[in-house]
């Protein structure tokens, strides 16, 4: 187990499976107690126990981070049960495909929700914490990570609303970023291409099969590979501030 993060607190949205489940391993196997945030408690509690068998600190809270008490109660929650708050990884997301006309704007109400607000929730709980951790030791300072998609840099037909949300997670980001850089609150954006996660089963079954053959014979990334470029983020020296990581399979064009 390396030592960077040692003493420090993490929390991790939508911790219960895919990119946000392997960031929360991630962090702990440096050394962070780290608060897992999803709804799904039983996924939650397994995570807890790989993390605890290997020495980490978790802390399982349910929580659905659309909903603006229970984003900012499982914020309080982990400085409570924790102590401190050093970093957060707002990674809860959800991507629904298919065209703008005739949508069922009910999807688009999921994404905007968890994407945008759920996101926007958990950071407006977490900043006061942050910058407060930011002055005090071990590390002087915080980060506040922003996972957003290649679809935040690319509007492509057929992603139109999950292109506008995590365009806006970018253009929130770096809005923030320019606000605490100066107390030594990191804002960092992550951008993954294709990962293997449960993130297009949520789609309807014709989307699903109109994708099918989008990654076929191509190698997509796997979720610890984003883990891996968070843990990067957050593990730099003081001084240093990745703003932004833009992380593709490599044969995705
Ligand atoms: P998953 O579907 O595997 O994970 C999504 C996570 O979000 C789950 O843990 C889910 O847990 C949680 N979640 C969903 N709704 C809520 C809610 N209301 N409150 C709290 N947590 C919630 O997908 P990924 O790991 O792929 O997605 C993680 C992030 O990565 C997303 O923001 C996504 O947009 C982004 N991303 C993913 C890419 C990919 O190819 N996979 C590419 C680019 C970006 P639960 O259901 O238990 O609440």
């Amino acid at each position: 187990m390396s030592e960077r993060l040692h003493g420090t607190v993490a929390l991790v949205t939508g911790a219960s499976s895919g990119i946000g489940a392997a960031t929360a391993v991630e962090l702990a196997r440096h050394g962070a107690s780290v608060a897992l945030v999803a709804r799904r408690g039983d996924r939650l509690n397994e995570l807890a126990e790989t993390i605890t068998r290997s020495g980490g600190t978790p802390l399982v809270i349910e929580a659905d981070v659309t909903d603006e008490e229970a984003a900012r109660s499982a914020v309080a929650r982990t400085v409570e049960e924790l102590g401190r708050l050093d970093t957060v990884v707002a990674n809860a997301g959800v991507m629904l495909l298919g065209p703008i006309v005739d949508a069922p704007v009910e999807e688009w109400t999921r994404m905007v929700d968890l994407n945008v607000m759920g996101l926007l929730w958990t950071a407006h709980a977490a900043l006061p914490h942050l910058l407060a951790a930011a002055e005090t030791e071990p590390r002087k300072v915080a980060d506040l990570v922003l996972v957003s998609s290649v679809a935040g840099r690319v509007a492509r037909r057929g992603s139109g609303v999950y292109n506008l949300t995590k365009h806006g997670v970018g253009a929130f980001g770096e809005s923030l970023r320019q606000e605490v850089t100066g107390r030594h609150v990191r804002v960092s954006l992550v951008e993954p291409g294709a990962v293997i996660t449960e993130l297009t089963g949520h789609n309807r079954p014709e989307i699903q099969e109109q994708n099918r053959g989008r990654w076929e014979g191509m190698e997509r990334m796997e979720a610890v590979d984003i883990a891996d470029a968070i843990a990067y983020v957050v593990t730099r020296p003081r001084r240093v501030a990745v703003n932004e990581i833009l992380i593709r399979p490599t044969e995705q064009e």
